[in-house]
C-alpha cells in the first residue's frame, strides 16, 4: 500500500468509524451471534490473491458488526467500562503508522520519554505520592502490572530461591489477576491467604494481621499483599493505611490495584481513594477503564524501581548500547515482561491535550453525579435494596424477593437491546451491577435503563 493508497483508504476507514460512532446509540448493545456463526461467515481458505479495500470495509458491516458487543454504547452499563474516545483512536493510528519500537531509550528515546513524561502528568494531577513520580510505566493490562509487582516483590524477598517459603494476601474481593500472577510467578493457590472483609468489602487489616503473623510463626515469608481500590464486584476500597502499614512491619510489599477507581482521583473531592497510598509500594490505575482512552492502557507506579528492573533486566550482547551502558535513561524493556513495546504514551498524549485535565475531571464527575441519583432511585423504591455502598460511578442492588426476581430484571433489560448489565453474587444473592462509565452515556440514558428496571420488577 503506497502512501497515496493509505491516504484514500485511510479516509474511508476514518469515515466508518465516525459512521460508527455516530450510530452507537441505535445499535443493540450486546451482540446476540451464536458461537460459529461469525467463522461461518469467512471463507475457509485465506485469499491467494489481494482484494479492494472497500470489499474488506463492506465485510465490516456484513460480518464483523453483527458480532460486536458495543462496549461504548450509551447503554453499556456491564463490568467496567472500557472507554475509547476519538483522540485516542487516532493517536493509536499515528502509533501504528509510526511502528516505532520502545524496549529502550535507544530505539525510540520520544516513545520513552513522553512516556515518562505524561505519567508524572497524571501523577501529579491526581496527587500520587512523591515517590511515584518518575517512577511510572504504561503495561497492556492491570493483570500484567500485578504480575510485574509480585515479580519485584518476589525479588526482594530473595528471588526464585525464596519461592517455597513465599506467602501472599488479598482480600476475598480481590481481583483473580493476582491469583493469576501469583502463579505465572510459581506461588501456587495455596500460597495466597483470601482476607475476610467488613460488611462494606474491604479487606479487614487484623485479619490480614492475624493471617501473617501466623504464617510468620509457621516459617513462612510473607512477601506480597495486594490492596484494591474499587473491587470489581462492588468498588469496595481497602484500608490502604492499616493494609500497608501490617505489610511493611513484616518486610511484604503492598501492591494497590486501582484499576476502575483509581481514575476518579483526578477530581480533588475523590482524593480519598488516594488515603494511605504514600505506604504502598506499587499502583496500577487504568486509563483503558475510565480516562477517554482506548485499550491497552494501564499506568503503572512502583516506588523501588530497582526491584523492578532488577528482576526482570537480562543484556544481551545485541542490545548493549553506549546510552544504556552510562546508565542515564530509562529502558522500559527492564520494566515489563514483553522486549518490544508500541508507543501507548500516545494515546494519553492526545487525550491530555484533547481534553485537557478539566475536560476529563468533568467526564468523571458525570458518571459519578449520575451514580448518586441512580442510588437514590433505589433507595426511594421499596422493591429494591441496596447491595454495596456507592463509592464511584457503581451501583449495586438486587429486587428484595430475592434471586428470581433479580435475574428476570437482568433477562428484561439485556432482552430489550437498549441497555446491558451484569451481575454479580455476594452471599448467595444475585446483585445487579450498574457500571456507568460510557462515554456516550447522558442522564436520560440512566433514567431510560431505570424505567427499564422498574417495568421489569
Ligand atoms: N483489577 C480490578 C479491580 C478489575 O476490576 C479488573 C477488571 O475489571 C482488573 C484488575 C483486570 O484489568 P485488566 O483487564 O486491565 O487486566
Amino acid at each position: 500500500m503506497s502512501p497515496e493508497e493509505f491516504r484514500q483508504a485511510g479516509y474511508q476507514a476514518i469515515d466508518w468509524v465516525a459512521d460508527y460512532m455516530a450510530r452507537l446509540g441505535d445499535l443493540p448493545v450486546k451482540s446476540s451471534v451464536e458461537p460459529g456463526d461469525v467463522r461461518a461467515m469467512l471463507p475457509a481458505e485465506a485469499p491467494a490473491l489481494g482484494e479492494d479495500f472497500a470489499d474488506v470495509l463492506a465485510d465490516l458491516d456484513r460480518v464483523i458488526l453483527p458480532g460486536i458487543t458495543h462496549w461504548q454504547a450509551p447503554g453499556f452499563f456491564a463490568y467496567f467500562s472500557a472507554n475509547a474516545s476519538g483522540p485516542s483512536a487516532l493517536a493509536d493510528l499515528v502509533s501504528s503508522g509510526l511502528g516505532a519500537q520502545g524496549m529502550m531509550w535507544d530505539t525510540g528515546p520520544a516513545v520513552t520519554e513522553l512516556e515518562q513524561h505524561v505519567l508524572d502528568w497524571l501523577a501529579v494531577e491526581m496527587d500520587l505520592p512523591e515517590k511515584f513520580r518518575g517512577n511510572g510505566v504504561i503495561q497492556d493490562s492491570a493483570s500484567s502490572s500485578t504480575l510485574c509487582a509480585i515479580l519485584a516483590a518476589r525479588h526482594r524477598a530473595g528471588g526464585i530461591d525464596a519461592l517455597p517459603n513465599l506467602v501472599a494476601y488479598a482480600s476475598e474481593h480481590a481481583h483473580s489477576s493476582v491469583e493469576k500472577g501469583l502463579r505465572v510467578a510459581g506461588i501456587p493457590a495455596d500460597r495466597l491467604r483470601s482476607i475476610a472483609t467488613t460488611p462494606d468489602y474491604a479487606m479487614r487489616a487484623d485479619h490480614l494481621a492475624y493471617e501473617i503473623v501466623k504464617d510468620k510463626n509457621d516459617g513462612l515469608t510473607p512477601f506480597f499483599v495486594a490492596a484494591t481500590v474499587g473491587t470489581t464486584a462492588t468498588t469496595g476500597i481497602d484500608p490502604l493505611t492499616e493494609v500497608a502499614w501490617v505489610a511493611s512491619n513484616f518486610d511484604a510489599w503492598t501492591h494497590v490495584d486501582a484499576a476502575f477507581a483509581g481514575t476518579a482521583a483526578l477530581c480533588p473531592e475523590m482524593r480519598f481513594l488516594n488515603a494511605g497510598l504514600e505506604t504502598a509500594d506499587s499502583y496500577v490505575f487504568n486509563p483503558h477503564k475510565w480516562l477517554l482512552t482506548n485499550f491497552d492502557c494501564s499506568a503503572f507506579y512502583v516506588a523501588d524501581r530497582a526491584s523492578l528492573t532488577e528482576a526482570l533486566s537480562i543484556t544481551p550482547e545485541y542490545l548493549r548500547n553506549p546510552v544504556s551502558e552510562a546508565g542515564t535513561v530509562v529502558d522500559y524493556r527492564d520494566w515489563q515482561v514483553p522486549l518490544g513495546r508500541r508507543f501507548r504514551a500516545l494515546k494519553l498524549w492526545f487525550v491530555i491535550r484533547h481534553y485537557g485535565v478539566e475536560g476529563l475531571r468533568a467526564h468523571i464527575r458525570r458518571h459519578v453525579a449520575w451514580a448518586r441519583e441512580l442510588t437514590e432511585w433505589v433507595e426511594a423504591d421499596h422493591r429494591f435494596e441496596l447491595a454495596a455502598p456507592t463509592v464511584v460511578s457503581l451501583v449495586c442492588f438486587r429486587h428484595k424477593d430475592g434471586n428470581k426476581a433479580t435475574s428476570r430484571i437482568l433477562e428484561a433489560v439485556n432482552q430489550s437491546g437498549r441497555a446491558y448489565l451484569t451481575s454479580t453474587t455476594l452471599g448467595g444473592q444475585i446483585i445487579l451491577r450498574v457500571a456507568i462509565g460510557s462515554p456516550q452515556t447522558e442522564r436520560h440514558h440512566i433514567e431510560d435503563l431505570w424505567n427499564l428496571i422498574q417495568s421489569a420488577a
